[in-house]
């Protein structure tokens, strides 16, 4: 009876050489407060200076979704106190971001469509941190002035299910465009999740609460179940007026509940005002033409490998949701061999392998191998059980495909008269069944195979074991 309604902003961090407005450099785990200077601590008298890296990649960014540029766009103060702002302010662009009107497509998993509109995505200044350590509470400022790339959804999303798929196809053009490492547990892709709900077929927009900085898609998941159930349970109790107020929550895992950690701000109370060290950023003809340059992006490369492998559109989106994945395939694909077994064999055997860090990025066996260990399945070298054993072999020990085969000794008999002679062995030892399967049992047919893959120790090519079955027992 409730339709869910929620809307989503991300703060990307722009992987730029070097800060928003002063040559400070980004590079993290260097010594606390060692990367910064008088423009990112806020001394007086330091004058910011916009880093054209961060046009460029916000442009890429816009031409990616499809949004409309802004080539000339403001900067906007928006002031508040917290110890890790030296300046008490943040540079953002609130009145004219560089980026509106984009849309981003997402993939159901049974082959339909949407589209979530971006209202905006508009450049900003990232904050400082505050480290809690005891008693102590410590600030660096290696972090202030790092470039961020904030990305307002339209509240189109309906489901926790379209969120993540929202989430995932951001995340995955960002890393193909590589602007930015998106990286939730470091803090380089942040999720805001605005939530309300609505009686189903209300067009109008009810109260919504933002969740603030939740770290994972499981908790993402977890927080907006429990804020639907929070909002639908005080508007069937009639206190969702009293109840229900904009505010922002935060998600506690532990207690598994959102619980308010302060009143929502209005505009107003920011004082936002333009901010007066700063020109206007232009972004000229030319800078369109070269920073529009975009790479091949996830949907082009999911119709790319619908096309030219023969692939479900499903599947194509699991293995082009990401960069080092699409990259992988198609190293495999290199060596001849079928989509569907390349797509089982790197989905379902090798990730199923990987462990603890371990992944696609710094996996044991390249695409080369692994498509290569597949090419000897479908050329009838090994079984797929024995190439199981061999991938697990790889995996501890490196070496190649072929001589792994050798040294497990996992070869498969292909040779007619060696298979003929097991399957006349067993037939000779097993009259009795052989009776009733000629007297109509034909399930027993399964039972001789059984027989001669295990007189064969697993190596005789089961094709061909069959083929030679069936015309011995008619
Ligand atoms: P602010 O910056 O104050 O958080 P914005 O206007 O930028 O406000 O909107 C923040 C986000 O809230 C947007 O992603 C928008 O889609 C979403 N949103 C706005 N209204 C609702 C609503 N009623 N329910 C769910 N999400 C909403
Ligand atoms: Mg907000
Ligand atoms: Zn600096």
């Amino acid at each position: 009876m409730f339709e869910v309604v929620i809307g989503l902003e991300v703060h990307v961090q722009l992987n730029t050489k070097t800060k928003l407005f002063c040559s400070c450099p980004t590079s993290f785990n260097h010594r606390q407060n060692t990367n910064t200077c008088p423009t990112c601590l806020a001394l007086p008298g330091a004058l910011p200076v916009l880093n054209k890296e961060v046009l460029h990649k916000s442009v890429m960014f816009g031409t990616a979704v499809d949004a409309t540029i802004n080539q000339t766009s403001y900067f906007d103060r928006k002031s508040y106190f917290y110890p890790d702002s030296p300046s008490a302010y943040q540079i953002t662009q609130l009145y004219t971001p560089i980026v509106e009107h984009g849309k981003l497509r997402i993939d159901f998993e049974d082959g339909s469509h949407k589209v979530i509109r971006i209202n905006r995505a508009h450049i900003e200044a990232d904050a400082g941190k505050n480290i809690h350590d005891g008693p102590v509470s410590k600030v660096d400022l290696n972090r202030a002035g790092t470039p961020l790339l904030e990305i307002v959804s339209e509240p189109d999303m309906r489901s926790a299910e379209e969120v993540t798929l929202y989430l995932k196809k951001l995340h995955s053009i960002i890393r193909y465009l590589d602007i930015g490492d998106a990286n939730m547990q470091e803090g380089s892709f942040r999720v805001d999740v605005n939530v309300s709900i609505r009686p189903k077929g209300d067009e109008k927009l009810y109260t919504r609460v933002e969740i603030k900085n939740i770290n994972s898609f499981r908790f993402i998941q977890r927080a907006i179940e429990l804020e639907v159930a929070r909002q639908s349970e005080a508007w069937e109790d009639g206190i969702y007026e009293s109840e229900i107020v904009q505010e922002t929550r935060l998600f506690d895992q532990v207690k598994q509940e959102t619980r308010s950690m302060r009143g929502k701000e209005e505009a107003a109370d920011y004082r936002y005002f333009p901010e007066p060290d700063l020109l206007k950023a232009v972004v000229t003809d030319e800078m369109i033409e070269e920073f529009s340059k975009i790479p091949e992006l996830p949907d082009e490369k999911m119709e790319r490998f619908v096309k030219d492998y023969g692939m479900s559109e499903y599947n194509a989106m699991v293995v082009t949701s990401s960069l080092e994945m699409a990259h992988f395939f198609e190293g495999m694909m290199q060596e001849g061999i079928s989509a569907k077994n390349a797509l089982t064999w790197l989905t379902v055997e090798l990730q199923g392998r990987f462990k603890g860090e371990v992944n696609i990025s710094n996996s044991p066996i390249d695409a080369k191998k692994l498509g290569f260990l597949v090419k000897r399945i479908e050329d009838g070298t090994i079984s797929g059980k024995a190439a199981k054993e061999v991938l697990d072999y790889l995996m501890e020990k490196g070496g190649e495909v072929d001589e792994a085969i050798d040294t497990l000794g996992l070869k498969q008999v292909s040779d007619t008269g060696a298979i003929e002679a097991i399957c006349d062995a067993v037939i000779n030892a097993n009259q009795d069944k052989v009776a009733e399967y000629k007297g109509g049992k034909d399930k027993l047919f399964g039972f001789f195979v059984g027989q001669v893959m295990k007189e064969s120790k697993g190596s005789a090519n089961p094709a061909t074991v069959n083929e030679i079955l069936k015309a011995k027992l008619g």
